[in-house]
């Protein structure tokens, strides 16, 4: 029998507020069943078996008046989502309602539960790790298909096991060393040191392919920022439009008037983009204001995973483009498109010699019309080929790292084993070795959370929303 901790009873709204056909109001704690039964048409509820419906109609007993005919559906512990006894009405999706019976089951020894309680309640009572609890909230947040897939994995164990596997590895060694301590000034080996640093290098072969999985992680979980940057007129605002099938951006003739950033997500296979479109570039800005967007457009460029550099293909010649490109990406390390526009205004031979021009070169080049709506595929299909490629490429490990907390533990366990394989090599003391490999074991329990602590719980679970 699972032993559950928590002697009160929670409840919330666990669906969305606003009017609906359905809502679901969840209580979870040991009287989550009596209250309810106190306040529902059908008393036998109280000896009902877990895993079972029972429609009826919900009344306060002090007034004797009926709030809405429910569904209630029962689950015993610890065969629930918090392993607590788990009652889940179901009433008419109205406010009022809502209200009414979240009132009543108060009045009735429930209390309301904080953000996130509900998992957080699941974590303490052991139905799931502390990765997997975040995974609920990511797989609630995921709006794309990859994101929902990497999120269902670690939600169902695939990361935790991954980890697991690390740590039991490290700590049996992590125990000889301590053993070794134990006998202090007798001077014995008992952790065979060859055999350390062989096992020392694979597991951090593996937590720095989990790291390395973050770029993408990052990318699913947060979307991929890519500036669009060229000449006014060049037809970054429309090309935006195009993509966002919005119009968004104020798109005009007059050189130069998108002065601001305008940033807007699209989910192209899988995959989220945040598109900024970005004041024109020019050699000769015409004043001050647009001087000051052409600065700020370099900023952005810096900070942005990639860069779409959008050209009039009547405007410029191949060497033209080429040589903006590299003046704009000077210095930095980050995949670009050219896109050459207007191809509905371009003449044949002008094509063939950019195509020509870009053949052998690394840069790939896409032609399309974003006026027209012509080649939007071709940009679309360049660009997730471009994510994939440069962010698979660092991804060895299976499993697919997306979370910033994870990401700094995996750090912090890859700088203390690193620790380690430095001691081992210029023999430090085997105080040291041990010190440095339990700070690495504790960096990795902290992401399953074996190792946790009060401030880390209520900072991962206050940002759940209420009813999760
Ligand atoms: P931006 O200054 O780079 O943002 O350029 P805009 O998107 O405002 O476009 C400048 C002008 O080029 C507008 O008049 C657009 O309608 C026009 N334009 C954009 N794309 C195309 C295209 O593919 N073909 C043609 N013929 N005109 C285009």
């Amino acid at each position: 029998m699972v032993q559950t901790i928590f002697s009160d009873t929670i409840v919330a709204l666990s669906t969305p507020p606003g009017a609906g056909a359905l809502a679901v109001v969840r209580l979870s704690g040991p009287a989550a069943v009596v209250i309810t039964a106190a306040v529902f048409s059908k008393k036998s509820l109280t000896q009902a078996a877990g895993h079972t419906l029972h429609y009826g109609t919900l009344r306060d007993p002090d007034t004797g008046e009926i709030i809405d005919e429910v569904v209630v559906a029962l689950y015993r512990a610890p065969r629930s989502f918090t392993r607590e006894d788990v009652v889940e009405i179901s009433c008419h999706g109205s406010d009022y309602v809502v209200r009414q019976v979240l009132a009543l089951l108060l009045r009735h020894g429930a209390r309301l539960a904080e953000a996130g309680e509900f998992t957080k309640r699941a974590f303490l009572n052991g139905a799931m790790d502390l990765a997997q609890a975040e995974a609920v909230a990511d797989l609630i947040a995921a709006d794309s298909a990859l994101s929902h897939k990497v999120a269902l994995n670690q939600l169902r164990g695939g990361f935790s096991q991954e980890l697991r596997d690390l740590r039991a590895r490290l700590v049996q060694f992590a125990a000889l060393l301590e053993l070794e301590l134990d006998f202090g000034e007798e001077d014995v080996e008992f952790a065979d040191r060859t055999g350390l640093a062989r096992l020392l290098a694979e597991v951090r072969g593996v937590v720095l392919g989990l790291l390395r999985s973050f770029e993408l992680g990052n990318v699913i979980k947060n979307g991929i920022t890519a500036v669009i940057a060229g000449r006014p007129n060049a037809g970054k605002s429309t090309l935006l439009n195009a993509l966002l099938r919005e119009e968004r951006a104020i798109v005009s003739a007059i050189p130069g008037t998108t002065r601001d950033f305008i940033e807007d997500e699209v989910s192209i296979d899988g995959l989220r983009f945040r598109f900024v479109d970005t004041a024109g570039l020019r050699d000769n800005p015409a004043d001050e204001v647009e001087a000051i967007g052409v600065q700020r457009t370099r900023q952005r460029v810096k900070q942005a995973a990639m860069l779409l550099y959008l050209f009039d293909l009547s405007e410029l010649a191949p060497a033209e483009v080429q040589a903006e490109m590299q003046e704009l990406t000077a210095g930095l390390d980050l995949p670009v498109l050219a896109v050459g526009n207007k191809t509905d205004l371009a003449l044949a031979e002008t094509i063939r010699a950019f195509e020509q021009a870009f053949g052998a070169g690394q840069t790939p080049l896409v032609l399309l019309s974003a006026g027209q709506n012509q080649g939007l595929e071709t940009l679309q299909a360049a660009l997730v080929a471009q994510v994939r490629g440069s962010a698979l490429e660092n991804t060895a490990s299976a499993t697919i790292v997306t979370n910033v907390r994870h990401a700094r533990a995996l750090e912090t366990a890859a700088a203390h084993l690193a620790a380690v394989q430095t001691g081992l090599d210029t023999g430090r003391g085997t105080e040291l070795l041990a010190a440095d490999l339990r700070h690495a074991l504790a960096a990795l329990g902290e992401i399953t959370g074996e190792i946790s602590s009060e401030d880390l719980l209520t900072s991962i679970f206050t940002q759940f929303c209420i009813g999760k």
